[in-house]
């Protein structure tokens, strides 16, 4: 009978698919557990799932017999090949109407390309994006599932119920049809590039401008109760307090490169697919690779001269400044996000709630932050808002943080301390808020060498040539 039966299936008992599983069971669901080496499943039930409402699997057939029907698996494995490996081992065992979810870090494009696959055998398939590491999977993560929207009646109630809650709202709701979900996981994860980027920025000019490793703690937990507060800001403040054993703080010992798993270049690369201005993330992007370039700069550190000019400022104000700087960057790098997003719903026709979006990233991940519960304000005043820079609440932060903000790029160049994130979210706002840009040169420079043909401001479709030289 149905009763004995789990209520969802779940392959992949590495760190994500064990803690999920533990938290699906926290919640009252009965969950069958199986792993590709099977002796994970019995370690893990006779150890984690002990007492617990964990069933375990010997093989893809034993798990689906264990299902209640409609059928609901959820797959914890590596991105790529191995997730194709199940679910072609999956099909033969399943029956119309039944649910196959991968919740790894897959690509968007494959999660588009699955929902399609299965649509045609009439299984329905749930691309979700789960953000939060190991501590969100036990205890609420953040869940973006998109796909075949026929499963979401099936799965809302377990995904709903082990999600983080933010404001009393679960931070998982159904992002939209085929890759959506993922997709949006990915500029979740390039949004978090940046906002680590900006930090690391202020974290260094404030070593140029001589404050103290303790003194930039407690700038941090100040700034930690205001609007920057945020899981980010506040690791930050740990991580600069944290001592080593030997009594000294442990941060300037680490080697500074930074690696990558790959969401934030693939963020990157999408903005340049569609099209879309999203500079910051790949400025972040671009600070990663520079900072791998480590034995080269330490070549050049000996050869290439920077500038003579000291800070001369005042400490406490240019913190202050450094601030705004901050919140300025990040008000434009969330507003370039989610122009991505626009962008690639009107492309797929995926319907996204940008308000629901913002409330998903508000709790359970990386990027959790009160920021985000006044972008999902916005939203939520204006579901159609163009660009959150125009939204009044983030207009009147941003044009308040506006001079902090050009006194710190400026510093910054002049003190030559790179500040690529802060600086490209300055020069966008000013692209933005410009009425003309210099692309008419650009439009005549095209004519003149290609005779690419140009418009005349007032005159646009009408597309005309001119005989640059005046030669024959
Ligand atoms: P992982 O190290 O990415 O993957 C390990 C799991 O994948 C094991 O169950 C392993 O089975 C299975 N696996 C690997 N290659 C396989 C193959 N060729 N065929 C079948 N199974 C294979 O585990 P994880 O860190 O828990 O992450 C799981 C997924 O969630 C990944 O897509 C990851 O990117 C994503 N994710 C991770 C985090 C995080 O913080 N760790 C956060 C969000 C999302 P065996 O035990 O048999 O090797």
């Amino acid at each position: 009978s149905n009763s004995r039966k789990g209520d969802i299936g779940l392959i992949g008992l590495a760190v994500m698919g064990q803690n999920l599983i533990l938290n699906m069971a926290d919640h009252g669901f009965t969950v069958v557990a199986f792993n590709r080496s099977v002796e994970k499943v019995h370690n893990f039930l006779a150890n984690e799932a002990k007492g617990k409402s964990i069933i375990g699997a010997e093989s893809i057939q034993d798990l689906v017999s264990k299902l209640k029907s409609p059928r609901r698996v959820m797959m914890l494995v590596k991105a790529g090949e191995a997730v194709d490996n199940f679910i072609g081992q999956l099909v033969p065992h399943l029956e119309a109407g039944d649910i196959i979810i991968d919740g790894g870090n897959s690509e968007y494009q494959d999660s588009e390309r699955r929902t399609k696959e299965l649509a045609v055998k009439n299984i329905r398939f749930v691309g979700a994006g789960v953000s939060g590491g190991e501590e969100g999977a036990r205890y609420g993560p953040s869940l973006m599932p998109g796909g075949n929207k026929e499963a979401w009646p099936f799965i809302k109630d377990i995904f709903q119920s082990i999600s983080a809650k933010a404001d009393g709202q679960p931070c998982c709701d159904w992002v939209g049809n085929d890759g959506a979900g993922h997709f949006v996981k990915m500029v979740h994860n390039g949004i978090e590039y940046g906002d680590m980027q900006l930090i690391g920025e202020v974290y260094h000019l404030m070593s140029a401008i001589g404050v103290d490793q303790d003194e930039m703690a407690d700038t941090f937990e100040q700034w930690n109760k205001g609007e920057l507060d945020s899981f980010l800001i506040e690791i930050t403040r740990d991580i600069l307090r944290y001592k080593d054993n030997d009594g000294k703080h442990l941060l300037p010992k680490i080697r500074d490169t930074a690696g990558q798993k790959g969401t934030g270049k693939w963020t990157a690369i999408s903005a340049l697919n569609y099209g879309v201005p999203v500079t910051l993330i790949g400025e972040a992007v671009f600070s990663r690779c520079l900072s791998a370039l480590k034995s080269e700069r330490e070549i050049a550190s000996k050869r290439l001269p920077g500038p003579t000019s000291k800070f001369g400022g005042d400490k406490k104000k240019f913190l202050d400044d450094l601030k705004q700087a901050l919140y300025a960057a990040k008000i434009v790098s969330y507003a370039q996000g989610f122009m991505l997003l626009r962008e690639a719903a009107k492309v797929h026709n995926w319907e996204l709630d940008y308000g629901a979006i913002a409330l998903m990233w508000r709790g359970g991940c990386i990027i959790r932050s009160v920021f985000l519960g006044e972008i999902k304000k916005a939203f939520d005043k204006d579901p159609n808002l163009s660009s959150l820079l125009l939204d009044p609440f983030f207009l009147n932060a941003i044009t308040k943080a506006q001079s902090g903000w050009r006194n710190v790029v400026s510093t910054a160049v002049n003190i030559g301390i790179p500040t690529p994130a802060l600086a490209t979210a300055l020069a966008f706002y000013d692209g933005y808020r410009l009425e003309r840009l210099p692309a008419n040169l650009l439009q005549a420079q095209r004519d003149y060498f290609g005779a690419h043909t140009y418009e005349l401001l007032g005159q646009e479709g009408k597309f005309v040539h001119t005989n640059w030289t005046g030669k024959g």
